[in-house]
């Protein structure tokens, strides 16, 4: 890996900076066949960076034939598992050695701090991929304990052709949590990523031909939900929809799913995640810092945020003290492109005023506002909002129970165990939570209690790349993302039943 992260290499790296602003089917760079574009934006500065190829159900439908002509040739599937590892081991190499060029386009792209999308994005996204990989030939299927006149095996065997349709928040870590569990089991690909983030994810496309990836294993078509997401989730040829974003929209495929072919649908959804703090905690600085983290990391536009800080209210108030010193000590907002800065823009203009909608109304309420609350950075032209903290958000307050996907923190008190629980679970999500306390005991009762697909105790974290990843209740559906269980919606189960004579 030779790319460091300086003020100089990015300026460099910028100059020489060429987008993939077309579709990517069977190997090719290929415009829409309307000839239809969409202009995709700098949320920093609001500037047009190019205008992406949009893709309709036409070109839709050709990425799926291109991928189901892959998958039948077996030029994929077919291969020995250790051959597929080794093309995949390539790919995640190429993500490694092109980091820096990767991280702009989702720094730009998304209003991303570049120091993220460097230090975690890029780095998540190759090992991913090569994790992936080195599972190819290591998993063994089974053979079922029958009765001895019999040898009944059972197999994994991928679906076939696998649509996975994108978020904007971390486009090429979703692309790699997604390709990387498909292409392993042998699936072939056709990708939507979100309207508003393209770029990376095509370049990644062509660097997994580059390394090996066989034309229409791997393909992307850019374009809108409406158009391009319905058609591959409408399609009748797609074996599987690998879905990552709202649950509204994750509620369409499924009914995508039952108007067709009954096609496999795995929802990662959203999240109203919790951090609770009992009143046993000694360390409020490692708290206070993890904390904020988990509220404000990339702007709160992530699924797993921490957005209500669930606190016992002997605490609450030295808690808030610390953090806001630290939050004006290390939390400052600006240009993306910074790399020393941590905070960076929101997505797009009608999202940055879905966020202060959310304020306004809470500030409307008469709650509390303690720190942020408002747009900020205005003469830049971007879509900036403050990191904002509410102090005693009533557990029914609008703020306390919808994901608003920004820089927004819900604080809310509570006296005894039960009732933190109780706040705790009190959401239609069940995606993470975090756990704050130095006793053994309530950390066991607690994580046990709190109702979600990734408890965190002290610390705030989505696990890493061995461990799953998706929600309870509304949060998610039809499997896991990450580790080895993510390969199970990837794959049907064969069972071969051999009578002996
Ligand atoms: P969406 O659910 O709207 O979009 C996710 C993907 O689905 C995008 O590729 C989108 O395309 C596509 N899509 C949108 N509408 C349709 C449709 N009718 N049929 C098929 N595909 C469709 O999420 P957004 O990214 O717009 O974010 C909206 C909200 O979703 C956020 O505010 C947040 O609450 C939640 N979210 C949750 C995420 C998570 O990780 N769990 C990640 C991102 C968002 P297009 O880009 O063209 O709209």
């Amino acid at each position: 890996m030779t790319d460091t992260l300086t003020r100089d290499a990015i300026a460099q790296k910028i100059k020489r900076l060429e987008y993939r602003n077309l579709a990517f089917i069977d190997g090719q760079f290929v415009p829409a066949r309307s000839g239809k574009t969409f202009p995709t934006l700098n949320p920093a500065t609001g500037e047009v960076l190019t205008e992406v190829a949009a893709c309709g159900s036409e070109d839709v439908d050709l990425a799926v034939q291109a991928a189901r002509r892959a998958f039948n040739a077996g030029v994929w599937s077919g291969l020995a598992p250790a051959e597929r590892k080794a093309i995949m081991k390539r790919f995640a190499d190429l993500i490694d050695e092109h980091r820096l060029e990767l991280a702009i386009l989702e720094s730009l792209e998304a209003g991303k701090p570049i120091g993220e999308c460097f230090n975690v994005d890029i780095p998540d996204t190759a090992n991913t991929i090569r994790w992936n990989a080195e599972t190819a030939d290591k998993l063994y299927d089974a053979v079922a304990p029958t009765a001895p006149d019999v040898v009944a095996t059972v197999r994994r065997e991928p679906l076939g052709v696998v649509g996975a349709v994108l978020p904007w928040n971390f486009p090429a870590m979703m692309v790699g949590w997604k390709l990387g569990p498909a292409l392993v089991t042998g699936n072939c690909v056709v990708v939507k990523p979100a309207q508003l983030t393209s770029l990376s994810t095509l370049r990644i496309a062509e660097l997994g031909h580059k390394a090996g990836i066989p034309a229409g294993v791997l393909n992307v078509v850019p374009g809108l939900g409406s158009t391009a997401g319905q058609a591959i989730g409408m399609h009748p040829d797609v074996d599987l929809i690998a879905f990552t974003g709202s649950t509204a929209v994750g509620r369409r495929f499924l009914e995508y799913s039952a108007a067709t072919n009954l096609k496999r649908v795995a929802l990662e959804l959203g999240g109203k995640n919790p951090q609770v703090v009992m009143p046993d905690v000694s360390d409020l600085k490692t708290v206070a810092s993890n904390v904020l983290a988990s509220a404000f990391w990339n702007m709160g536009e992530n699924c797993s945020a921490g957005s209500r800080l669930v606190v016992h209210r002997s605490i609450k108030d030295a808690l808030l003290d610390e953090m806001l010193v630290q939050l004006e000590a290390d939390w400052k907002t600006g240009d993306p492109l910074d790399p020393e800065l941590r905070l960076g823009a929101l997505i797009q203009k009608d999202h940055m005023d879905k966020v202060l909608g959310f304020i306004d109304r809470a500030k409307a309420a008469g709650l509390t506002l303690l720190t942020g609350g408002e747009r900020i950075l205005e003469e830049t032209g971007g879509y900036f909002v403050a990191p904002t903290i509410f102090d005693e958000v009533p557990r029914d307050a609008e703020i306390a129970r919808e994901e608003i996907f920004g820089p927004v923190l819900a604080v809310i008190p509570f006296d005894t165990e039960e009732e933190a629980i109780a706040i705790a679970n009190d959401t239609c999500y069940g995606l993470a939570a975090s756990l704050w306390s130095d006793d053994i005991s309530t950390v066991h009762r607690m994580s046990k209690a709190i109702r979600a697909g990734t408890v965190s105790v002290n610390c705030f974290s989505e696990g890493d790349i061995t461990t799953p990843f998706g929600g309870y209740k509304q949060s998610g559906f039809g499997g896991r993302d990450k580790s080895v269980y993510a390969h199970e919606h990837y794959t049907e189960l064969k069972t071969t039943w051999i009578k002996l004579a």
